[in-house]
C-alpha cells in the first residue's frame, strides 16, 4: 500500500489543494497532508487553524484514507519517520514546475528511496492560490469558488478582520 505525504503551507487550504488531495486519495492507499510549521516563516493562519480547515474539508468530502498532521524541520526526515513512500505535489504551470523539480531532486538526494509524484492542476483551479484567497478575502471579495464550502465563512471573517 503506497503511503504518500502531501506537504505544504496551506495558508489556507484551497479548492486547488483539495482537488489534488482527492485525486491522490483515489490513486494511493493513504495520503497524509503535512502542514508545515516554520517558526521563521510567518503564516497568516495559525497552524491549528490551517489543520482544522484541512480536517473539515477532508471530512466534508468523505476522504477516508486522508488525514492531516503538522510537521517541522526537513521533509526527508518526516518521510523517514512516517515510513512514507512518496511526496505528493501539485503544479499549475511552468513556474511551479521549476520549483517542484528542484525540491524533488533535493528530497531524492536526502532520502533516495523517496519518489515525488506530481499531479497537474485541474483547469478550473490553475489560477487558485492561497495568496489569492488572502488578497481577495482581505478586500471583501467572494472567495466561494476558491476554498472548500465548509471553511468559507470562517476564512472570510478572519481575512476581513485583518483590514
Ligand atoms: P508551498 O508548499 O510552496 O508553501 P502550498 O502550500 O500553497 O505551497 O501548496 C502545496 C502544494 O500544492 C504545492 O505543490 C503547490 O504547487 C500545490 N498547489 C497549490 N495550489 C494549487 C492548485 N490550485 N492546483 C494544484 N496544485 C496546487
Amino acid at each position: 500500500m503506497t503511503k504518500c505525504v502531501y506537504p505544504g503551507s496551506f495558508d489556507p487550504f484551497t479548492l486547488g489543494h483539495l482537488d489534488i488531495l482527492a485525486r491522490a486519495c483515489a490513486l494511493f492507499g493513504e495520503v497524509k497532508v503535512a502542514v508545515l510549521h516554520n517558526a521563521r516563516k510567518s503564516s497568516f493562519f495559525a497552524l491549528d487553524e490551517r489543520l482544522a480547515f484541512i480536517r473539515r474539508a477532508i471530512q466534508a468530502k468523505g476522504l477516508n484514507n486522508a488525514s492531516a498532521v503538522a510537521f517541522e524541520g526537513l521533509l526527508a526526515d518526516f518521510m523517514k519517520l512516517e515510513r512514507a513512500d512518496c511526496v505528493l505535489r501539485g503544479i499549475r504551470g511552468a513556474i511551479d514546475y521549476e520549483y517542484e523539480a528542484a525540491m524533488a531532486a533535493l528530497n531524492k538526494r536526502l532520502y533516495p528511496i523517496c519518489e515525488t509524484v506530481v499531479l497537474m492542476a485541474s483547469p478550473e483551479h490553475i489560477a487558485v492560490s492561497s495568496s489569492m484567497v488572502r488578497e481577495i478575502g482581505r478586500l471583501g471579495g467572494d472567495i466561494g469558488s476558491l476554498v472548500p464550502e465548509v471553511n468559507r465563512e470562517t476564512i472570510a471573517e478572519r481575512l476581513l478582520a485583518d483590514e
